[in-house]
Parts: structure tokens; sequence; C-alpha cells
């Protein structure tokens, strides 16, 4: 059986074009220790041929938490009336800005929940401020689903990347997680349209969400090798006490950098934060990232009096080495797991 775990692993390391059964095969590696750490030394061998020890820094802005969307697993979902809903001003994403610079982050990341006062208007004038005060970083969206003019406004002002999870790419598993207005060949298409206007786009997913099997792992793994994104988030799915997946357990650790391993065989060049999920659930959960093929960290710039508001699961970090103030903690440990903090704006090579 092991000798057979072992075959498939090797054979994904010599030739990654695999067919959706074999995907579902090389997913039992994930509890075979030996082929597991066969593909983690792999990818962390192509990390270290494209990116070398650098790790990539982009500063987190969580800049509204209203949302029009209900996402079963989300805790800023427009179902939950118990959330504390806040928007930032302009002037307070600038100043986060200004904060992250001097800390030394050359990627901004504008996420929010999918908030209509955000017209294309607004956020083209906050993208185009920060474009012309930081011409030197690269501007990050990540604000859900909008059209292709939307988008390509946004483009035009200047951003320069965007990231929207896939969340699943097995129909049957979307309607699991979503409300029926909510569709997978929606959110396909925007992924779709976002390459189109040239945006660096990031795709992903959670690991473990409610109702997830190996077969909708596979299916997340061909959808990435189709869609050849420039980056993948992927955490582990942790349940809200204000959602309907309050009582579900929580997506695993090691599955996740199982994954993360998987996804830099897979996408040699890709950009692969070690994403808070992961640290939330791990204190040591973006060292482990690191050394499983992970190039990208991104601590939190919001301002300190939002942040826990911000609440996508319980327990969210905020306020340890993810949060951006404390960016030589972060470089510390960053070092002691043998990587070095990069001052560039870490563009996919
Ligand atoms: N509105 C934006 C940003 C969403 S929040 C969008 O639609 O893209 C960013 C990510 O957090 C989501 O894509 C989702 O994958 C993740 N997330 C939401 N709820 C979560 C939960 N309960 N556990 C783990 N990750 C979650």
């Amino acid at each position: 059986m092991e000798t057979d775990m072992r075959e498939i692993a090797e054979s994904f390391i010599k030739n990654n074009d695999f067919t959706k059964k074999e995907f579902r095969m090389l997913l039992e590696c994930a509890d075979d220790p030996e082929s597991a750490e066969m593909l983690r030394q792999e990818a962390v061998r192509i990390r270290k041929k494209y990116y070398g020890d650098k790790v990539y820094t982009r500063g987190l802005i969580e800049f509204t938490n209203y949302c029009r969307n209900d996402c079963y697993y989300c805790g800023i979902r427009r179902g939950n009336l118990y959330a504390r809903r806040y928007r930032l001003t302009k002037e307070e994403i600038l100043e986060c800005c200004a904060q992250g610079y001097e800390l030394g982050f050359r990627t901004f990341v504008l996420q929010g929940g999918e908030d209509r006062w955000f017209t294309d208007e607004r956020m083209s004038d906050i993208i185009r401020t920060i474009r012309t005060c930081y011409p030197d970083c690269a501007i990050t969206l990540s604000l859900g689903e909008r059209s292709y003019e939307s988008y390509q406004k946004l483009k035009e002002a200047g951003a320069d990347r965007y990231l929207l999870r896939h969340e699943t790419a097995d129909e049957e598993h979307y309607r699991k997680l979503h409300p029926s207005e909510m569709s997978l060949a929606v959110r396909k298409l925007c992924l779709y349209d976002l390459k189109l206007l040239g945006y660096q786009v990031g795709a992903g997913f959670m690991v473990g969400s409610p109702g997830q099997t190996a077969d909708c792992l596979a299916e997340d793994l061909l959808f990435l090798k189709e869609l050849q994104p420039h980056m993948v988030g992927i955490g582990p799915f942790i349940p809200h006490h204000g959602t309907s997946f309050a009582q579900e357990k929580a997506g695993s650790v090691e599955l996740t950098l199982f994954l993360l391993s998987v996804i830099r065989i897979l996408l040699p060049k890709v950009l692969l934060p070690a994403t808070t999920a992961l640290g939330t659930m791990d204190p040591q959960g973006r060292e482990k990232g690191l050394h499983a093929g992970a190039n990208v960290v991104m601590p939190n710039l919001s301002p300190l009096k939002i942040r826990k508001k911000y609440d996508l699961y319980d327990n969210k970090i905020s306020t340890g080495e993810e949060a951006a103030e404390c960016r030589a903690q972060l470089a510390r440990r960053v070092e002691n797991a043998g990587y070095h903090l990069s001052a560039e704006r870490g563009d996919a090579v």
C-alpha cells in the first residue's frame, strides 16, 4: 500500500498533469507520512529554485465588513445580525498605507465584504490616490464579485492584482456553502474576466469546509491547473459561532500543509501565502506553511480599533506576529525558519 502511495507521489513529481482520478489517489498520500514528506521536500526545492529564501509580505487592509452576500461559512455574512459593521474612510485607508509603507510593505491588499457603498467611482478614487502616493507599490483588491466593466475601471485606476477564492470547484459542494442566488459559474467567470483584464489573479479555497470530500479537492486541483492563477490562497475552514456552520469541525492543519506542497508542485511559480487561518489554528502555522512551500505572508494593517470586527471565523488572530506593526518579530521568526522577508513588491517570477 505504502509503495503504491510512494509511486503516485513520485509520478506526480515527474509529471503533474494528473487526471481527476489521479488527484484523488494523490490526496490519499496525505495519510502516508513518507510520501507526504517526499512531496513536501519537492515543494520546498521548487520554491527555493524560483524564489530562493525570499518571503514576500502583503499589508492587509480590511476596509469594510458590510456584505450583501450570505455565504454560510462566513462571519460577516449579511445574515449575521450580531456582526458590528464598519467601513473605513478614504483617509483611514490612506493612513493604513502610510503606516504600512513606513513598516516596509510594498503591496497593499484592500479586502472587504461586497459592500455596495464602495461604488466604482469611490473605489477608483481610492485606488488612484494610492497609485499616485505609492508608485512603487502593488495594489491588490479582494472585493468579491463585480462586473467586467467594474473590474476594468478599477484596473484603469491602478489596481494590479485581485484575490477571489473560488471556495470550491465542485458544483454540489458550492451549493452547500452558498445560498441559491450565488453560483460557481459566476465565480469562475469573474476569475476569467480578471485574467483577461491583465490582473495578477489569486484563486483558492478553504480546507475542510463542511461537505468537502476528496473528490471536491481533486476538482479544486484540476480547476487551479486550468485557471493557472498567479496566486493561490488556502487555509483551514474555521467555524464561526454566528453561522449555520457553528457546530461543524474545523479543517485540518496537516491537510492544509499537504495541499500547499501539492499546489507548489502543480504551479511551480505560484505566489502561495501561509494564511491567517493557518496561523489561527496553529501558533507555528506560518512557519509550517513556509516549510510546506508557501512564500508569502499577509500581516494585518487594519486600524486596531476595527480589527476584531473583521470577524470571518472564531478566534481569528490579529495582534500577534500577523500584525503589521510587529514586522520586526515576524522578520525574526521568518529568519529562524531559514527564510528572509523581502523588501520587494513581490510579483510572481
Ligand atoms: N468578499 C471577498 C473577501 C472574502 S473574505 C470575497 O468574496 O472574495 C476572504 C476569505 O476568507 C474568503 O474567500 C474565504 O475563503 C475565507 N473565509 C471566510 N469564512 C471563513 C471561515 N469560516 N473559515 C476560514 N476561512 C474563511
